[in-house]
């Protein structure tokens, strides 16, 4: 297959999100299945800093952005690994700026704009470029007109007319809505801007306009795909997720075991592998309780949090919990994350009143998030939703239990602890359903319980490590949707069918 890529972000490139890593890792992995992914990304000032080797193709286009016409061109660059072409789209007067979406927490006011212009040079590179192309792969809101221009006006185009088109949501909260003026900058008729396609309470809403004209949809895990069809997490366009149900599917990301293995991890005091993790993540933990100034028990368990401190992860319910926990039970707290100034003040404030019990380093770091993971014996994730979740597939690498809300990704990825999964050792974790700090507690308090139980506990620390979440697996299913995808329209399916 030859898939084309379309998206804002890949690593390493640029990043904000993990949007950024599927897109950069699952093209090498593709790769290694035999099939042909070129990406095309902004050239942003971020892509220009990373260092990679970029050349100019000499191919410039011009483009209809509402009234004006407006010149890009196309750079050319590769993955680091793999045989993975990459281009880049070139226009210093959108994309060589400070940030990818927003500056000082404003968002560029002409993103509706810069996004138009990315999505029409998607399309004129194919011709331009020569690419051969069966699946159009769009990601997120940014790249949500990619579906709605290759069908409403290159659908005819003989090199064209074969292509199908996929997006993938990685996150239903993030939707390109702009006001209903910039329905102009798209170029699309104004009959397309109705409730079942363009339109969202009167404005423009770009994901959504993806989700009406993709072929395909899918997002980064089955369970999220079902959630998304209804409120809350359907974010307002439930209705229109179940119109398109049958084109919808989940796939979970991958997890690149180069970078999240504890046996090779340059980060850690000590590396280890099942057979040694239980001296490994000993000396992991007494290593972290130092760096972290928590007293060096041995015996007493250590919760780790890392993460974006935001609404969406269940911060409150954990400061609520760490809270009452600190005057009640001996376990430590350590938490990793920038984010929301209300959530980084609680826990900081925690971290002061009650040093022997909780940490809190509220910062970016990676060498960090790699030792909180080896060296607590918990990770908890409380999540409002969660899409696909990566943290809890690092935990089960590095034989750290993980307690999860039952949502999304964390569903499809922890066997939670009861008799029947404990017997037939297939128990990864403990799960808890209602969104509340007491059913929070409740689970922390089970996995305690198991804690002093070193046989039951290092059983579950022995079936998680042995899991598989890499990429190899998650790009053979990405191979079977996009063959569905060409597949589809190669019978002449049409998108509001599906
Ligand atoms: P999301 O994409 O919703 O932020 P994921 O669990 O899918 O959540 O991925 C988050 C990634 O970002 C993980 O690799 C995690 O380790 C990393 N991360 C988040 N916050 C920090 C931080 N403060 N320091 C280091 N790594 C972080």
């Amino acid at each position: 297959m030859n898939i084309l890529m379309a998206t804002s972000e890949a690593v390493p490139f640029a990043k904000t999100g993990g949007m950024a890593d599927v897109c950069g890792t699952l093209p090498v992995e593709l790769a290694r299945l035999g099939h042909h992914t070129t990406l095309i990304l902004p050239a942003y000032r971020q892509v220009r800093a990373a260092g990679l080797p970029i050349e100019p193709t000499g191919v410039h286009f011009d483009v209809a952005i509402g009234s004006k016409t407006v010149s890009g061109s196309f750079l050319k660059s590769r993955l680091p690994e793999g045989d993975v072409p990459v281009y880049l789209v070139e226009n210093d007067h959108y994309y060589n700026r400070g940030g990818l979406y927003q500056e000082d927490g404003e968002d560029y006011r002409d993103n509706c704009e810069r996004y138009v212009f990315f999505c029409r040079a998607v399309l004129e590179a194919v011709r331009l470029l020569d690419l051969q192309v069966d699946v159009l792969h769009a990601n997120d809101w940014q790249t949500g007109l990619v579906p709605a221009y290759l069908k409403l006006e290159y659908a005819a185009v003989p090199e064209y007319e074969r292509i199908g088109s996929l997006l993938t949501i990685h996150n239903m909260a993030y939707q390109g809505v702009f006001w209903h003026w910039d329905m102009l900058l798209t170029g699309l008729d104004w009959k397309y801007f109705n409730w079942q396609q363009m339109e969202f309470f009167g404005n423009l809403n770009l994901l959504k306009t993806g989700l009406a004209f993709a072929d395909r949809l899918n997002t980064v895990s089955p369970r999220y795909a079902e959630e998304i069809q209804t409120a809350p997490l359907g974010c307002g366009l439930e209705g229109v997720l179940q119109n398109r149900r049958g084109a919808l599917s989940g796939i979970v990301n991958g997890v690149d075991y180069r970078e999240w293995d504890p046996s090779i991890d340059k980060h850690l005091a000590e590396k280890f592998t099942p057979e040694s993790v239980a001296t490994g993540k000993a000396a992991c933990k007494a290593a972290l309780q130092r760096e972290l100034g928590l007293p060096e028990e041995p015996r007493v368990p250590l919760v780790a949090f890392v993460g974006r401190l935001a609404d969406q992860k269940g911060l409150d319910l954990l400061a609520a919990t760490v809270n009452d926990w600190v005057k009640t039970h001996d376990v430590q707290w350590a938490i990793l994350g920038t984010g929301d100034p209300q959530y980084e003040e609680q826990f900081a404030m925690l971290a002061q009143r009650f040093p022997n019990r909780v940490a809190a380093r509220l910062e970016f770091s990676n060498a960090l998030a790699h030792q909180f993971e080896a060296g607590a014996d918990m990770f908890v994730m409380p999540s409002r939703y969660e899409p696909c979740g990566l943290n809890q597939l690092y935990s089960l690498k590095y034989g750290t239990v993980p307690i999860v809300r039952a949502t999304g990704g964390l569903v499809d990825t922890i066997t939670p602890v009861d008799d029947k999964t404990l017997a037939d050792g297939t128990a990864t974790g403990f799960a808890f359903g209602d969104y509340s700090a007491v059913a929070l507690a409740k689970a922390l308090q089970r996995a305690c319980d198991a804690y002093v139980q070193p046989e039951v506990w290092s059983r579950i620390m022995a079936t998680g490590m042995q899991q598989d979440w890499s990429w190899a697996t998650s790009a053979r299913k990405y191979v079977e949707l996009y063959e569905a995808t060409a597949a589809r329209v190669r019978r002449g399916l049409v998108a509001g069918n599906a």
